[in-house]
């Protein structure tokens, strides 16, 4: 497998043009469409000769992710299914801003990204662990995924403007088990001569990794963390997050408020409710004291059922019930409506529907 040219920072790509008896301009010429030219292939490099870009395709892939299925419209959700080049699947799904109160909306689109083909975690509620951990994404497959949808809207943007200017990592996989690859894509993502998206713009989203969570408060970005919380007791946790039995939520809490100390108020704390497991209403004090603690706002997301997992989403009166309890007790909590379940439903489930239909020869 040949290595992703977008996984290649600019102090590489100089060194490898030297080697190659190409003068250093060029990086800068390459990077540039590569980052910013929302480009889908080598032909479209105007400005390089055929003989480099020759060379630059016997070295590098030019994408590391091939679109395989896309589903919704610019005004809806979208979600992409991406195969890889040893033929396995992830997701990313594109969230356009919603309408803002006064009716007007806004350029903000949101990308949801993958960072494992599948998860080890095994939380009990979730279509993304159900068949086991595969393996990690490479810096490349990450960075593609923002690159590959930026090339599909091409004709929607200007060259100076982006589509995605935030980006979430809560697809498939938990982001901290994949650190090194995830924080070396984010750090291009974040760079001027990539998509210059802001670390403040970018939220990673854990399901509990405490040393991982310490280490990300030691590096300078300072990214959003969102932390699947699902449970406010160790009781409620533990019945369906397995991490919860290594790092229990006290451990947990320590580890954000250090991350909430050394970055600023940064955190979300989020929150699926499924019926009759962790929606009921003696879970809502002892989240409103986490939440004062760590000054993190609540997401509350009525669940998605996943085919073949028994769980299911409480009522919209018992949705209703637990936030207004939340609100009563001052925290900063919202409902998430149906935009947020359309995202998340596609989270994990839309690869394992497509794996079985593209395995089966259908599509
Ligand atoms: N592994 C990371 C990021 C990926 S999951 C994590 O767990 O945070 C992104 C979010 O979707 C998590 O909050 C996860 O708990 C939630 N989620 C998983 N399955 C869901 C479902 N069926 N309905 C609603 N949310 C779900
Ligand atoms: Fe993995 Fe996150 Fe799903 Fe848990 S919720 S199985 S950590 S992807």
């Amino acid at each position: 497998m040949l290595p992703a040219i977008s996984s290649q920072k600019p102090d590489e790509l100089t060194g490898w043009l030297a080697q190659s008896g190409e003068p250093a301009y060029r990086a800068d010429q390459i990077l540039r469409w590569v980052h910013k030219g929302s480009i889908s292939g080598w032909s479209q490099m105007r400005n390089i000769p055929d003989s480099l870009k020759k060379k630059l395709s016997s070295h590098f892939s030019f994408s590391s992710v091939k679109l395989v299925h896309k589903q919704g419209g610019i005004d809806t959700t979208i979600k992409f299914l991406w195969k890889l080049s040893d033929g396995q699947y992830v997701e990313s799904v594109l969230i356009p801003a919603s309408p803002s109160l006064y009716g007007e909306t806004s350029d903000r689109h949101t990308l949801c990204i993958s960072t494992q083909v599948g998860c080890a975690y095994g939380c009990k509620f979730c279509a993304s662990g159900l068949e086991g951990f595969k393996r990690n994404l490479n810096p490349g497959e990450v960075i593609d995924q923002v690159l590959g949808v930026e090339a599909l809207f091409k004709k929607r943007i200007s060259s100076d403007r982006r589509l995605i200017t935030n980006l979430v990592i809560m697809g498939m996989g938990e982001p901290l088990a994949n650190y090194d690859n995830l924080l070396d894509a984010l750090n291009v993502l974040n760079s001027n001569w990539s998509a210059n998206i802001g670390a403040r713009k970018i939220t990673i989203s854990t399901s509990g990794l405490v040393p991982q969570i310490i280490k990300l408060s030691d590096q300078p970005k300072q990214y959003r963390l969102a932390i699947s919380l699902h449970g406010a007791t160790d009781e409620v946790r533990n019945k369906i997050m397995p991490i919860n039995r290594k790092y229990s939520l006290s451990k947990l809490s320590d580890a954000v408020e250090i991350y909430q100390s050394r970055k600023n108020g940064s955190i979300t704390l989020e929150y699926i409710l499924i019926e009759g497991i962790n929606d009921g209403i003696d879970q809502v004090p002892h989240l409103a004291i986490l939440s004062e603690r760590l000054r993190a706002k609540v997401n509350i997301i009525p669940y998605n059922s996943v085919e073949g997992l028994g769980y299911k989403r409480p009522s919209i009166t018992i949705q209703e019930r637990f936030v207004r309890a939340l609100i009563d007790k001052g925290v900063r909590a919202t409902l998430r409506r149906e935009k947020g379940h359309d995202i998340d439903a596609a989270c994990g489930q839309l690869r394992l529907k497509a794996e079985k239909k593209l395995d089966s020869g259908e599509n």
